[in-house]
């Protein structure tokens, strides 16, 4: 068995405080309703939509979003009661069907692909968009896309390190769900041409290092090596787990250095749609922070936040704040009632800490810190002054929005805020020419 055990000087260990959630067994719920956008990535609504008083299945198609009618599946059976807006876990107002579940758990199934050696590769490339599998790891891009890009690639990285504090779906589910991932290999393998695959996690997740050790006994001939990782952050940036398993380093995407990496769960979900037929239905989320029993709760994606956090015994502060993903990279919402999504894996309630940011101490613990080797106090002074020169000289275009420099920041700056702003606008530069 090879084996790579990181050192990371580069990263930085915080406190995980996973233990509310890492050694307790999973919980099913079904919801009464689920929520599920319908809209795209850029707000506009699908194409082909199912309608208001129309009854589906787990695994009916909703509509497709464009630009590529990419599909979008229901993930209860029952009836679509409204199509009406309402907070989704990205921070927007937005439409969603709002559908009634009639907990009968029917489904509509895809065809599974033929075994990987009869299977094509125009017929696996077609499953994969047909799978309607986004990027669990939160960007949520269409999974299809990074596949057929026609660039050669060297190696798959599963990412199984979940390095965002609280969040422990991937150890708790991942793991027990992780012969998926071998079922969709040899697939993923003869579509890409690539010649191994590194299935990274940390040394400290027993339960995730075991289900490797029995996958790759059972499946000796698909070439998975184990990556080991020390206990920091951001350990899980895809950035990193390039750097690490090829050696290389990219500039935009890490095909560049002929590697493509993705979720657990992503690969999870394809194993399923490939072998079974099943488009993604469930999604396993941690409900943690100051809620009275924290927990893993296996549900139907577009899962009400506020359903979730009453199953957890409510909430144990009086004016929380509540944040869809981790505390450094999720996304914060004012309100408990906000529909989450397919690739949410936590549903976190914080203290709403009221205090005011202190001028900058100059002390450069947001340069030390920071895993891409910014300078995120002079990126956010030059934002400050508006330099979109300086920006760009400094490459913000480069922060991966890990939320260190904020955590460490003595004068409790939001620093990666402002250092995510300063991206955009570097980004938004690059795009017109400028
Ligand atoms: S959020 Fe960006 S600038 Fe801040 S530490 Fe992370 S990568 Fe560096
Ligand atoms: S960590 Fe905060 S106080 Fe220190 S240099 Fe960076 S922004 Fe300033």
């Amino acid at each position: 068995m090879a084996f790579h055990l990181f050192r990371s000087y580069e990263a930085t260990h915080i406190p995980g405080h996973k233990e509310q959630t890492a050694d307790a067994p999973y919980v099913t719920y079904a919801p009464e309703y689920v929520y599920i956008p319908a809209f795209d990535g850029r707000g506009n609504p699908l194409n082909n939509t199912l309608k208001v008083g129309d009854a589906v299945e787990k695994g009916s198609l909703l509509g497709t979003r464009a630009p590529d009618d990419f599909p979008i599946y229901s993930s209860v059976s029952g009836t679509i009661e409204a199509i009406e807006p309402i907070l989704t876990a990205g921070g927007r107002t937005q439409k969603v069907f709002c559908i009634h579940n009639d907990k009968k758990d029917e489904w509509t199934l895809a065809k599974p692909l033929p075994s990987w050696e009869e299977a094509t590769n125009e017929q696996i490339l077609a499953a994969m968009k047909s799978s309607g599998v986004i990027g669990m790891g939160g960007a949520g891009f269409p999974t299809y896309r990074k596949y057929n890009s026609g660039k050669p690639v060297d190696v798959l990285i599963i990412n199984a390190i979940e390095c965002e504090p609280f969040l422990t779906t991937d150890y708790v589910y991942g793991a027990e769900m992780a012969e998926y991932v071998w079922k969709a290999l040899p697939y993923l393998l003869k579509v890409t041409g690539a010649k191994r695959v590194a299935f990274c996690t940390k040394k400290d997740k027993p339960a995730l290092l075991e289900a490797y050790r029995v996958n790759h006994e059972k499946y000796p001939d698909i070439p998975v090596e184990l990556y080991a990782t020390a206990d920091k952050y951001p350990m899980g940036y895809e950035r990193n787990l390039v750097t690490l398993v090829t050696k290389k380093e990219y500039m935009n995407i890490p095909i560049e250095a002929q590697a493509i990496v993705d979720n657990i769960y992503t690969f999870i979900l394809l194993g399923r749609y490939f072998t079974e037929g099943k488009t993604p239905d469930l999604r396993c989320i941690t409900v943690a922070g100051e809620v009275k029993e924290p927990k893993n709760v296996l549900t139907p994606y577009g899962v009400a936040a506020d359903d979730l956090i009453a199953l957890a015994g409510g909430e144990t502060i009086e004016k929380g704040k509540y944040i869809n993903g981790g505390p450094l990279n999720g996304n914060c919402l004012a309100s408990s009632h906000f529909a989450t999504l397919m690739q949410s894996n936590g549903v976190l309630v914080m203290k709403a800490n009221a205090f005011r940011a202190e001028p900058c101490w100059h002390c450069g613990d947001c340069c030390k810190q920071c895993p891409m080797d910014l300078q995120p106090v002079q990126i956010q002074m030059a934002l400050k002054r508006n330099d979109l020169e300086r920006m760009k000289a400094l490459h913000a275009e480069r922060c991966c929005g890990c939320g260190l420099c904020s955590f460490v920041c003595p004068a409790r700056i939001d620093v990666s805020r402002n250092v995510q702003e300063a991206k955009a606008k570097v980004l938004m530069a690059m795009k017109e020419g400028k």
